[in-house]
């Protein structure tokens, strides 16, 4: 499966996902083994399988390790691939800075739940749950909005405008 960034006008960044079928399909393997080293490339802390054109629920997310059990603090980060992530509680609620490779060379703040929760699949036949709170639950509700056809730019008022959903 050959595949590439879209434009941040492409309709797939607008369009509602489709749930994957477990074991993830090789073709859909191959495409999240290519978005993860897109997002590593591009030093990003996630990317969606829809700013590939590919209309799947799957992301990638960068997200930071727990301190390890010897508590030695640092940054450790693992990339999760989530296949049909559901999530299941939002509390709280943080203010900071996103971009998006959909959107280059924009930065803007944007508000998400402190603390989340969430269920998902891997691309065997495992099923996960976790809960995720700072910058972790940041990138996830960020990925998990484009399986949802939103962008991070829906939720900034100035650019409500700009990011307009075309009529349908
Ligand atoms: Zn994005």
């Amino acid at each position: 499966m050959k595949i590439q960034l879209v434009s941040s006008s492409d309709k797939c960044l607008r369009t509602e996902a489709v749930a994957v079928v477990t074991p993830v399909h090789r073709d859909l393997v191959e495409a999240i083994e290519f978005m993860s080293m897109y997002m590593s490339e591009h030093s990003a802390s996630g990317i969606a399988a829809p700013q590939f054109e590919v209309p799947f629920r799957v992301f990638v997310a960068h997200l930071l390790d727990d301190i390890d059990p010897f508590g030695t603090p640092g940054l450790h980060y693992s990339d999760v691939v989530m296949v049909n992530p559901v999530v299941t509680t939002e509390e709280g609620s943080q203010i900071g800075y996103e971009g998006c490779l959909s959107f280059p060379g924009i930065q803007a703040e944007v508000e998400r739940p402190q603390r989340i929760g969430v269920t998902w699949s891997d691309m065997g036949d495992g099923h996960h749950h976790g809960n995720f709170t700072g910058g972790n639950a940041r990138v996830i509700m960020h990925e998990y909005d484009h399986l949802r056809g939103i962008v991070f730019l829906d939720h900034v008022e100035g650019f409500k405008q700009f990011t307009q959903r075309a009529p349908r």
